[in-house]
């Protein structure tokens, strides 16, 4: 994978995105994209691959209000998801053709990142099959694909924590 430069640290404008690891009663991704005021939200119980052959389910779930991109901690037993959260990935996205709403509605949402872990374009896809809230998310075969089913580090990008 092409390393970044510094300069790709800057703050770009532009819309946010954060992956949180999850250990709950499954440990999950979710997949948080900013859209219309707040961050929509996929569990992914696999987690991203940057392998376009593989197809991981993302479950979508409630949106969460934008301040919850920052949250690493731990919610309390007895609450809903409780269990550990990092801050596993995040950064800016750019949707590709129409925005995360009108994907939503069309059952397809196609998105760049730019985060520190992730790059590059990937789709979420609804299944026409099973529940509503059933979608794949898929790397594009651009330039930040890879053929191998590569291991992505665990540790949190805003605090080192894994
Ligand atoms: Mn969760």
């Amino acid at each position: 994978m092409p390393r970044r430069s510094p300069a790709d640290d800057r703050v770009t404008p532009g819309l946010r995105f954060v992956i949180q690891k999850h250990r709950a009663s499954h440990l999950h991704y979710d997949l948080r994209l900013e859209s219309e005021g707040v961050l929509k939200s996929w569990a992914i119980p696999k987690g991203p691959s940057l392998n376009p052959r593989d197809k991981r389910l993302a479950v979508q779930v409630e949106d969460h209000p934008l301040e919850y991109a920052d949250f690493e901690g731990v919610i309390p037993e007895g609450e809903y998801g409780s269990g550990e959260v990092i801050v596993w990935d995040r950064g800016n996205y750019q949707p590709v053709g129409r925005s995360v709403a009108e994907g939503l509605r069309e059952g397809k949402i196609t998105f760049r990142l730019n985060g520190k872990k992730l790059e590059g374009e990937f789709s979420l896809v609804r299944l026409k099959s099973g529940g509503e809230n059933d979608w794949l998310l898929i790397k594009a075969a651009d330039e930040f694909a890879s053929r191998k089913t590569v291991a992505l580090d665990d540790l949190s990008v805003s605090s080192a924590r894994t």
